[in-house]
């Protein structure tokens, strides 16, 4: 079976958060599984950098105002083959694929994800450039969810096509333009309507795409059933219980190899559930590297996040005083919000000894401070799979989560004895987080049931290799 993936980033070259990731794992163990697939992106600089032999291999034809570009083949050190969208004037910009160096959407977001969706319909049509034809195009998010919309209302109106799947990671991200973008994205007025593109007067990227793709998946169960409700459905709840039948919750795999404490090239010292006592050399090197003091009597908590609301991590602050009190040390790492980000620095300086706060971001000391720390905060409001907690429980470091979307899928709180994993609440609030954080204080100081939470959660299986069985099933299902 041929599988065109189309995405806006990719791990470890271009990634901003859990769609890198996937988009970096998944593949493979679709591979795995048997399927050819192939994975279209914008030759950012970060790939061009890469892939720096590829070559153009075909012509992409403007379309609307979108310019021509080309197609480069690539193939990673894993033999995967890429499709790198060549077009200087939308995708040769540094830095984060989606914002400026202000921090803003980029102006022209539409017309660099809209050729992006355009190439990926194109490809899944008859009438490709490339003797590759796919039969089923796999997009993931916003960025790519235009496709199934290009091949309802351009063209698959002349050509076969492939069944197409979208996956969405964050139901917050829609893609919303003006309506005057559809002639600039070579889209026919006739799509502008209820059952079209047009959303609440807007385009919205996303909705295009829940309405038109064959088959709906979306990152775990409860989030499935949560974004078909008014309160989680970010005003596509209705679209999303119309299409029900045809929506599935996957939980996320992680990427094994990369995030493997005993193997892992980002650490100082390596361990597993065997060597666990290992993971002490690896708090005491984080303490060093972050500056935080090296004796504590009480845990070290971790924090690698985007600092938004979604992330809950304004949960945090005003419970700080008395975190340290307890006491505990923190490590943040993080970026987002600038009142957040602000909030976090004054914690920092208020109690260098006890909580570090690091904004940026930075692969490596996301995997140290997996490793390092004893327990990992996600008190997020909304989560739609969350794949901090899994590395966590991989790296012996129990979680700390609320209970929501895929946190609510993938943790087990330590009041069940016989399963535990971590450590679950259900009220977004300061009070309900400082309550659970020592709660887990707790546990930690009686360490041979703290010992116990840590290696059940380091043996459970995270990989791709079930997640990528249920995703193959899907693709399987639509060609039959
Ligand atoms: P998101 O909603 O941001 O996609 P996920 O938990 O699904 O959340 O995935 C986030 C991914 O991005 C994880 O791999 C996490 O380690 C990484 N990440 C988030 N913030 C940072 C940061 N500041 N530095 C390094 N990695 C980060």
């Amino acid at each position: 079976m041929k599988v065109l993936f189309a995405a806006s980033e990719m791990a470890p070259w271009v990634k901003t958060g859990g769609l890198g990731d996937v988009a970096g794992a998944l593949p493979l163990a679709l591979r795995a599984q048997g399927v050819d697939v192939r994975v279209l992106l914008p030759l950012y600089p970060a790939l061009r950098a890469a892939f720096a032999s590829s070559e153009a291999v075909v012509r992409i034809p403007a379309v609307g105002h979108m310019p021509a570009g080309s197609l480069h083949l690539a193939t990673t050190a894993d033999g995967l083959p890429l499709y790198l969208l060549e077009c200087n004037a939308l995708f040769d910009r540094p830095g984060n694929p989606y914002l400026g160096p202000d921090g803003r959407d980029l102006p022209d977001n539409a017309l660099r994800f809209g050729m992006l969706a355009h190439a990926a319909a194109l490809l899944a049509t008859d009438a490709s450039p490339l003797s590759w034809h796919p039969e089923v195009l796999h997009c993931h998010d916003w960025q790519t969810a235009l496709a199934p919309a290009y091949l309802r209302y351009r063209l698959g109106l002349v050509s076969g096509h492939a069944r197409t799947v979208l996956t969405v990671h964050n139901l917050a991200f829609q893609g919303l333009f003006g309506r005057d973008m559809l002639e600039p994205l070579g889209l026919p007025a006739d799509c502008w309507h209820l059952h079209g593109v047009e959303y609440h007067g807007y385009l919205s990227f996303l909705k295009a795409g829940l309405q038109h793709a064959d088959a709906l998946t979306t990152v775990s169960p409860t989030y499935a059933r949560e974004i078909q409700t008014a309160a989680e459905g970010m005003g596509l709840d209705g679209l999303l219980r119309y299409r029900a039948a045809d929506l599935t919750g996957i939980i996320n795999g992680i990427d094994t190899v990369q995030w493997d404490p005993a193997t892992d090239v980002h650490l100082p010292v390596h361990f597993d559930h065997k060597r666990l006592k290992h993971k002490k050399a690896a708090t005491q090197a984080l303490r060093r590297e972050l500056g935080l003091a090296t004796e504590c009597s009480g845990p070290l908590l971790g924090v690698v996040s985007r600092l938004t609301q979604q992330k809950g991590l304004d949960l945090l602050p005003p419970i700080a005083d008395r975190l340290a009190a307890l006491p505990v040390q923190l490590a943040v790492l993080g970026s987002g919000d600038q009142a957040l980000e602000a909030a976090y620095a004054e914690l920092g300086r208020q109690y260098p000894a006890q909580f570090s706060v690091q904004i940026g971001f930075d692969e490596g000391l996301a995997h140290r401070i997996e490793a390092g720390v004893d327990l990992f905060l996600m008190p997020s409001r909304f989560e739609p799979c969350g794949l901090n907690q899994l590395y966590s429980l991989r790296y012996g470091t129990p979680p700390i989560v609320r209970a929501t979307g895929g946190l609510a899928d993938t943790v087990i709180d330590a009041a069940d004895a016989a399963r535990g994993t971590g450590f679950v609440f259900t009220n977004a609030s300061p009070e309900a987080l400082l309550a659970t954080i020592e709660r887990a204080c707790g546990l930690w100081r009686n360490s041979p049931q703290f010992h116990v939470l840590q290696q059940r959660g380091m043996r459970a299986d995270y990989s791709w290799r079930q997640p990528a069985q249920a995703i193959a099933a899907i693709y399987q299902r639509l060609l039959h």
